[in-house]
């Protein structure tokens, strides 16, 4: 039934009788596509900041370009190279805001195919919760109080989730920094942890933006922004969520949404307590 989906090929094996091979292409035609998708959207990516600093640094060029004569006047002309040196700041940082996005897009590019690349997880332990999650709160601390956004913490204490500690900390690390980025002024950010059977569930709730149900679908998709302009005033690269998906997959875990517009949200991490052979036996009726 669909189009690009079957390949038929007739072959002879003799006696006249044709015989029709049927291949499924549904999947390599769908695997390329997110590829070229991809590697478009890369390059879209990259090219935005690197065409504002080469513009920002074609104005620095000009505003420090010495004039040809000097106005006779002494006090015009330090009140002209006092605009010149304000100009050439605001180029400068400008050029240093873009230079910080262009640095981080290529880390995170770099950390997501590592994250794709890799056959298993590299040095899985146990891994104390409460030490990861402090760690998280620590990095977000200086952009929360920017936003007097209270950062609070409950049921941590003597949990473990068995897996990559840089790892898991980099899942919480992007979670509670969507957490704060996407909050309002004067909220509170929380971070709670369960043990639920042979996992740990991490919840990352905010009472910001919230994410419609259109979108919602989506945030876990490389590059996808439910608000583009927003997630790059906060110098987001769309790539944060991939990231959360990809480590909480590679753990044998996986990372959940709740939302509404307007009412915020809660991504839960559902991370191994255990190693995997540690793990209960499965009930009798479903041993084979
Ligand atoms: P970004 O770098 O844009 O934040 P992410 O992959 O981390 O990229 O997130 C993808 C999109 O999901 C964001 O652009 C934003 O629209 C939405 N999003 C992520 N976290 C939150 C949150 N806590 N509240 C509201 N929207 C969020």
């Amino acid at each position: 039934s669909q189009p690009l989906g079957v390949h038929l090929r007739a072959v002879a094996v003799g006696g006249g009788l044709v015989c029709v091979e049927a291949a499924d292409v549904t999947d390599a035609h769908r695997v390329e596509r997110v590829r070229r998708d991809f590697v478009a959207n890369v390059s879209h990516e990259l090219k935005t900041p690197i065409g504002a600093l080469q513009l920002l640094s074609e104005a620095l060029l000009d505003a420090t370009e010495p004039a040809p004569e000097q106005p006779a006047d002494p006090e015009a002309a330090a009140a002209q190279a006092a605009e010149d040196v304000a100009a050439s700041r605001r180029f400068a940082e400008r050029m240093k805001r873009e230079s910080t996005r262009l640095g981080r897009l290529v880390s995170e590019l770099l950390e997501l195919s590592r994250l794709q690349g890799a056959e298993r997880l590299p040095d899985p332990e146990p891994v104390m919760v409460d030490g990861v999650v402090a760690e998280a709160m620590d990095r977000a601390r200086t952009n929360a109080a920017a936003k007097h956004i209270e950062l609070v913490v409950v049921g941590t204490r003597g949990l473990t989730v068995y897996g990559n500690d840089n790892q898991f900390a980099t899942a919480l690390g992007n979670l509670v920094e969507n957490a704060v980025a996407y909050s309002h002024e004067h909220s509170a950010v929380v971070v709670s942890a369960l043990a639920e059977g042979d996992r740990v569930d991490i919840s990352v709730s905010d009472q910001g933006i919230g994410i419609g149900p259109g979108d919602l679908d989506r945030v876990f998709e490389r590059f996808y922004r439910a608000d583009q302009a927003r997630s790059r005033a906060t110098g987001g690269t769309g790539l944060g969520l991939a990231i959360v998906k990809h480590i909480a997959t590679n753990h044998g875990g996986r990372v959940d949404v709740r939302s509404r517009l307007g009412g915020g949200s809660t991504f839960t991490l559902r991370l191994p307590a255990r190693p995997p052979e540690a793990m209960l036996p499965l009930p009798a009726s479903f041993e084979i």
